[in-house]
């Protein structure tokens, strides 16, 4: 019994030493250490053994075990060894052939010319506050100066959003980014009524309004909107201050004009121009001819809105400016149908 078992250790062992893959890896071990393997049949015969050649012929059995264990051990690392080296050889890998570009995603335009713009005032000393865009009617008309059923609000289209009955303050989509005036206002007149700090912030944001989508109107847009309040600000601070914006932003020789306008929430109110930057002021059609472009809405805080922010109108003054960088944009690049911005034509945006 002890010369079978040795030689059923050696022939298997032989039989290792062609064993070149996996599946043969396979197969081996079913064939010499499986269930019906002779070395197993060895070990299923013990009980018809006498009672001293038992223990003799089950250890030799179970050494056979053990050494081929080790042996398929050491024949399945050597295989993979060979296998790994075998790939690494006939899938050469040609570290020469150039890599796959990385898309790289980019700031959409209008909040390139967005930033554009706060950086200027940043560089001026004013701080960004943002505020929400679903608000009160109140927020949003009533404290600035629009009372209900007031004609100005016609100018400005209106979503409103279904909640429930609110009487004369129904929840809306912000129509501009003024509102945020009076939250900034109220939260730092609250913290000291009797001595409220000067304010100087700019407020930027997506604003919106039920207009018919067309090339020149569209139900939302960026609107970025600045205000000063405090001691002794004048008109002479609003015009010395968005000029020398324009400079900043349009060039240091451009010229600027203010024409006189009306807002609810200003007193007196203004446009302020720039000279055409296509044109240089001569005239063409993306200056009408006039030589001059209009950039944006501006004017000394209304009384009643430095009222209804918390600071005494007797003692303290502001002024109030808002512009589009969209506006600017299609200015700037001669963009003729504003729906291309919120429109996601790849063509569009990444010329930018
Ligand atoms: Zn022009």
């Amino acid at each position: 019994m002890l010369d079978k078992l040795k030689e059923i250790e050696q022939t298997a062992l032989a039989a290792l030493e062609s064993v070149k893959d996996q599946a043969a890896l396979d197969a081996w071990r079913v064939a010499h250490l499986g269930r019906s393997s002779p070395v197993m049949q060895v070990f299923s015969g013990l009980g018809g053994l006498s009672k001293e050649e038992r223990p003799v012929v089950g250890q030799a059995a179970n050494k056979v075990k053990v050494t081929l264990e080790a042996a398929l051990a050491e024949r399945t690392e050597a295989v993979k060894a060979t296998a790994l080296a075998k790939s690494l050889e006939e899938d050469e890998l040609d570290v020469t052939l150039p890599g796959r570009g990385v898309r790289v995603g980019r700031l959409h335009p209008s909040t390139q010319q967005l930033r554009l713009v706060l950086d200027i005032f940043a560089e001026m000393g004013f701080q960004v506050y943002t505020s929400r865009e679903v608000e009160t009617d109140e927020i949003n008309f009533q404290a600035l100066n629009f009372p209900p059923h007031h004609p100005a609000r016609e100018l400005q289209d209106t979503l409103y959003i279904d909640a429930g009955e609110r009487g004369d303050n129904p929840l809306l989509l912000r129509t501009h980014t003024s509102p945020g005036q009076i939250h900034s206002m109220r939260e730092a007149s609250s913290k000291n009524p009797e001595n409220p700090p000067p304010i100087r912030i700019v407020l930027p944001g997506m604003c919106f309004r039920s207009e018919q989508i067309t090339a020149r109107s569209e139900v939302q847009f960026n609107q970025v909107e600045g205000l000063a309040v405090g001691e002794n600000i004048t008109f002479a601070d609003l015009k010395g201050t968005l000029s020398d914006f324009a400079r900043r932003m349009f060039g240091q020789d451009v010229r600027t004009r203010f024409r006189a306008s009306y807002f609810p929430f200003t007193e007196p109110s203004a446009e302020m121009d720039v000279e055409c930057f296509v044109c240089g002021g001569v005239g063409c059609p993306v200056c009408k001819q006039s030589g001059w472009l209009e950039i944006l809405g501006c004017g000394m805080v209304h009384p009643i809105v430095l009222q209804n922010g918390g600071y005494n109108p007797s003692r303290y003054t502001g002024y109030a400016f808002g512009m589009g960088p969209e506006r600017q944009l299609m200015l700037r690049y001669k963009i003729d149908d504003i729906r291309y911005f919120w429109g996601n034509d790849m063509r569009f945006l990444e010329q930018f």
